[in-house]
């Protein structure tokens, strides 16, 4: 019997892990990723250490298993009936099964100014950060740079500040909602966290939108960010932090059912016979989650669902952790974490402002349903697994908060 050809559009972090685990899961087809980037598969989460250079390019790299990785290989057209992928170039190759791992893309937000006028791109000086490519020539940028603003205030636009304050760069966060990682986090441990990127010396403005982008007339570079309030924030150097779409455009000229993301049921299948979907691109039970966890997650199901060691593996949902891994900054946040919401939670806090750590729980009836860690996230894993499992807290709870469990 032939080998199934299993062709992977992008060759990121799901498409990686997806090879890699139908590799070691003894699965007997051909695996090809053809990725845009011109690099092979490296750890998207841990570019700010690239641009600090704690890290280099090779530090990140991934491992595929036996998959062949075809780089620079953008893949422009899928056609599900016949079987075939066309890639820019002109070339036409056939599959059997096709997995589509095409990520996201920086959402570039509506200020007046981000692009060039003649709309070839992002003004001098602005970048987006969400390939190698990105932090090469940010990284160039930055070592020039003495004043940065950084637009988004999310997981990525902490990082991002904390990396160029790393470099020697004043740093500005502009940030539209209440708090620093809203969605993430409630305003004590963002409060932490605001603090420790102050000792950094990264300044946050909450509640405050950029209107606008300004260029000095010479030179083109960028020079200003304007605020909604008309207060402008001197700068040489702008990042945009705004959030990520889906990369959807292929799967939606194929035809595939989209919404937000590609629309894929608990195999991972599309809407299409053959057709699979995984990571920042997919969208399963309504829900884009935009993280590294449940994008491999997905690709471990769908590895073990492909190589026949688990056809009957379904992916009900990934544990909703969230996570920043960036030095002293780190944070981990999962389940209910706004005890406001609910009257009937009790809740264990423990704040350190002088290590700047902060760790916050949620009980319902004697059960972890939430928590919040910043600074010192230690425990994080035993208690995700205390969550998960959904078992009673009957020790001393205060030993669950030190200790984890
Ligand atoms: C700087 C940064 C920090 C982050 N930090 C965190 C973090 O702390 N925690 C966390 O959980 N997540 C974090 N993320 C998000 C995380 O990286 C993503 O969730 C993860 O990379 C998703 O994997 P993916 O394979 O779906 O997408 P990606 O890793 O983006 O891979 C998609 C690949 O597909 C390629 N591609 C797209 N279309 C085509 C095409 N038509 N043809 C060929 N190739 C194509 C793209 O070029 C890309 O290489 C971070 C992301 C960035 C950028």
């Amino acid at each position: 019997m032939r080998r199934p050809r299993i062709a992977v559009v992008g060759a990121g972090m799901a498409a990686a892990r997806f090879a890699e685990r139908y590799g070691a899961l003894g699965g007997t087809g051909t695996v090809t990723l053809y990725g845009a980037e011109a690099q092979r598969p490296y750890n998207r989460v841990l570019l700010a250490d690239v641009l600090t250079g704690r890290l280099t390019p090779g530090d990140i790299a991934l491992p595929t298993g036996a998959a062949r990785t075809s780089t620079r290989a953008e893949v422009v057209a899928v056609a599900t009936a016949a079987h075939t992928l066309a890639l820019r170039g002109g070339a036409t190759e056939e599959w059997d099964v096709l997995v589509l791992a095409t990520g996201a893309n920086p959402v570039l937000p509506p200020i007046r100014g981000v692009r060039r006028a003649d709309g070839t791109g992002l003004a001098r000086g602005v970048h987006a950060l969400r390939s190698l490519a990105d932090c090469v020539a940010l990284a160039e940028d930055a070592a020039r740079a003495r004043r940065a603003v950084v637009i988004g205030g999310g997981v990525l636009g902490v990082g991002t500040s904390r990396a160029l304050a790393v470099l020697g760069c004043e740093v500005e966060i502009v940030h539209q909602g209440p708090h620093l990682t809203e969605r993430h986090l409630d305003a004590d441990a963002a409060h932490v966290l605001g603090a420790g990127l102050a000792a950094l010396g990264v300044e946050s403005y909450t509640m405050n939108r950029a209107r606008a982008v300004h260029c000095a007339a010479g030179t083109g570079r960028v020079s200003a960010v304007e605020l909604a309030s008309g207060y402008r924030l001197d700068c040489d150097l702008v990042v945009l932090a705004c959030g990520v779409r889906p990369r959807t455009a292929l799967a939606h000229a194929a035809g595939l059912a989209v919404r937000c993301g590609v629309v894929v049921d608990d195999t991972l299948a599309t809407s299409a016979p053959d057709v699979y979907a995984i990571g920042d691109c997919a969208e399963h039970a309504g829900t884009v989650h935009g993280l590294s966890a449940p994008a491999w997650d997905q690709a471990d199901a769908l590895a073990a669902r492909l190589s026949g060691t688990g056809p009957d593996t379904r992916y009900t949902g990934s544990r909703p952790l969230a996570r920043l891994t960036a030095g002293p900054l780190e944070y981990a946040a999962f389940g209910e974490v706004d005890e406001a919401a609910d009257p009937a939670l009790d809740v264990l806090r423990l704040s350190d402002a002088t290590r700047g750590s902060y760790k916050k729980l949620l009980l319902r009836e004697e059960r972890l349903v939430g928590a919040v860690l910043v600074g010192d996230v230690s425990t994080v894993d035993a208690l995700a697994d205390a969550y998960r499992l959904g078992r009673p807290v009957t020790d001393e709870p205060l030993h669950l908060l030190v200790a984890g469990g």
